[in-house]
């Protein structure tokens, strides 16, 4: 029996695969990945093959996605230095700008400060800028968001320098959010040690004293969790060149809820930090007569079995939570129930 309802969760980050890696995780697995993890609404990223940097590919992307998705999926555009000049015309289809300051998956990067101020100069103002922003590049987002008078949300969070630095700036009044991830919360540099490529992700996981600093800050300058659920098969994991990523959207609520359980954090922040604040920084629609029934009281081991993410493994398998999604009903259509995918494929909207 459910023993709690939250509202349908959003999670911000997560990576498709959609167009190029479809052998990784595709619109239907992913979206069913997310029903599994509580999760009504996903926000994709754009470091896709090719990128999601041009009008043609963002129709394209949309309509693939129309065609297969169980929950709401918006799409990122991404700031691409050779595409500046085109990127009003990409805001139509997207809830948001991505600019990768820093290494990760793909060659998507924008490294130089001309191409940078465009991007802030041509985005339209009434859609936000993420920004994959690690150590000092932090500090350059939060200067391009004073500078321009204009929101910046940092994808991912990881270090005791960049929440504190955050912070700071939140106290200065600058319009910025962040997000941290629940491997960040829930891992550190020694499972990267015992796990080697299967907990290697950008940002890497990091020290004991980072993850504390992150709890730190969870009820005051964390806005939301984000998964960064970023699949790849078991066999690229265990290639002579393993990408980075790891899979997040089924475990984020069973770990968080975990946290619940053992007094860490307050369910009511926890319904802030995972539906209500993504929902209102991104401008998110409303989800009418949705709601995910939980267990939390049920004590289990996190498998690698039963998973709906096409890459079938987690960095988490092994860890003991507390608590399981039951049931997801979406606009008053039950879309998940007991382990499995009720909903008709094509039930998601595209959004905006
Ligand atoms: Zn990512």
């Amino acid at each position: 029996m459910p023993n709690l309802t939250l509202p349908g969760l959003v999670d911000v980050h997560t990576h498709l695969r959609v167009p190029g890696g479809e052998h990784k995780e595709d619109f239907a697995t992913g979206t069913a990945a997310a029903l599994a993890g509580g999760i009504t609404t996903i926000l994709a990223m754009p470091n896709t093959t090719p990128p999601l940097t041009t009008p043609d590919i963002l129709r394209e992307t949309r309509q693939k996605a129309q065609r297969a998705i169980y929950c709401d999926v918006g799409l990122f555009a991404g700031a691409s230095p050779t595409e500046i000049e085109r990127l009003p015309q990409l805001a139509p289809h997207v809830m948001a700008l991505k600019i990768y300051l820093n290494d990760t998956f793909g060659p998507l990067r924008v490294e130089d400060l001309p191409t940078l101020m465009a991007c802030f100069q041509m985005w339209p103002r009434t859609k936000l800028i993420a920004m994959h922003a690690e150590g000092q590049s932090v500090a350059v987002g939060i200067g391009l968001a004073a500078a321009y008078q204009r929101p910046v949300h940092f994808c991912h969070i990881s270090r005791k320098v960049e929440i504190e630095l955050i912070a700071a700036a939140k106290r200065r009044g600058l319009p910025i959010t962040c997000e941290v991830t629940p491997h960040h919360l829930f891992l550190t540099e020694a499972d990267a040690a015992r796990l080697g490529p299967l907990a290697d992700m950008r940002p890497k996981l990091a020290t004991l004293a980072d993850v504390e600093a992150l709890w730190g800050h969870l009820e005051t300058t964390i806005d939301c969790i984000a998964t960064d659920h970023a699949p790849h098969t078991l066999a690229e994991k265990q290639s002579p060149h393993p990408p980075p990523g790891v899979a997040g959207l089924e475990t984020s609520l069973p770990l968080m809820l975990t946290a619940v359980a053992e007094k860490r954090l307050n369910l009511e922040r926890l319904i802030e930090l995972m539906a209500t604040q993504p929902r209102r920084i991104f401008k998110l629609p409303t989800q009418p007569e949705t709601q995910v029934e939980v267990d939390r009281q049920v004590r289990y081991t996190l498998s690698n079995t039963g998973l709906q993410t096409k890459c079938g493994w987690s960095p988490f398998a092994g860890m003991m939570v507390t608590g399981r999604v039951q049931r997801v009903i979406l606009r008053a259509v039950e879309v998940y129930a007991d382990g499995q995918v009720t909903a008709k494929v094509g039930n998601g909207k595209v959004i905006p």
